[in-house]
């Protein structure tokens, strides 16, 4: 018996899809024109796949803002909600009758020259794929939504048409806002230090750093490093994070709250 011949989602059908979802900002993308390394491109989750999916939801001011139990909170539901909306799309995607993978952030890591990476790098896609780009800070800029959006994605097989067209152009000013506001000082000339950035120090106990930050550069201790984090990174409650970077930005400040 034959295949099913799959049926391509069209642009209303996805339009549709993210509105039911309150999905604010969506982008369709050929993945011929994401230029991420090897080793973390769309084809290395899926090599069958010819589209990228992205879409985000804005961050709340409660995230910034709140305290460290509302913006723990905050999180989770950012969480809860693009989980939901990549599988989603990817079980849209699927009934179709096309290969596809959603792809979340806060799991699915990669430890890859001591550097802790998303399998893919949603933000580097957003900004191939025209939905944004990156800021000083390595923050997606985005037109309409500044740097307030947590990202998501689908990617198949399955080719659909691109777009929609992104209203509107994000600059970096290289104002340096961010780099005065980091606490740590983790950012210099429009590079992020990662292993000084509280978000990932806060993690980690200081007596342990050296150690952890010597595994994460050595090929097969990073190699175990990624297998123990995906293991376990789902069942992490994620705390309040520092936000100084984005908030300091003039595109901080969005139109719609
Ligand atoms: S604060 Fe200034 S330098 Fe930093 S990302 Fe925003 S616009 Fe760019
Ligand atoms: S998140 Fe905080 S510590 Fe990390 S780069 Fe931004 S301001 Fe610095």
């Amino acid at each position: 018996m034959s295949s099913p011949v799959p049926v391509p989602v069209s642009p209303a059908t996805l339009a549709d899809f993210f509105a039911g979802r309150h999905i604010p900002a969506y982008c369709v993308a050929d993945v011929r024109t994401i230029r991420a390394p090897a080793g973390r491109h769309p084809r290395d989750i899926l090599p069958s796949c010819r589209t990228i999916i992205i879409f985000a939801i804005v961050m709340p001011d409660r995230l910034f803002f709140g305290t460290e139990r509302e913006q723990s909170e905050a999180t989770n539901a950012i969480r809860n909600t693009l989980e939901s909306t990549a599988y989603s799309l990817r079980d849209l995607l699927e009934r179709e009758g096309s290969a596809s993978v959603a792809v979340v952030p806060f799991h699915q890591f990669v430890v890859q020259d001591g550097i802790l990476r998303g399998r893919l790098s949603l933000k580097h896609c957003a900004a191939d794929a025209g939905f944004g780009i990156l800021g000083d800070n390595s923050l997606l800029i985005h037109p309409r939504y500044g740097n307030r959006l947590a990202l998501a994605a689908a990617v198949t097989e399955q080719e659909i048409e691109p777009g929609p067209l992104q209203a509107g152009t994000a600059t970096c000013t290289h104002c340096n806002r961010c780099t005065d506001a980091c606490p740590a000082g983790a950012i210099r000339c429009g590079v992020v230090t990662q292993t000084s950035c509280r978000n990932l120090t806060d993690y980690v106990p200081h007596p342990l750093r050296p150690l952890a930050w010597r595994m994460m550069r050595g090929t097969w201790s990073a190699r175990l490093v990624t297998v123990l984090l995906n293991m376990t990174a789902s069942r992490v409650e994620i705390r309040g994070t520092c936000t100084a970077c984005m908030t300091a930005c003039p595109h901080f400040k969005i139109p719609e709250r």
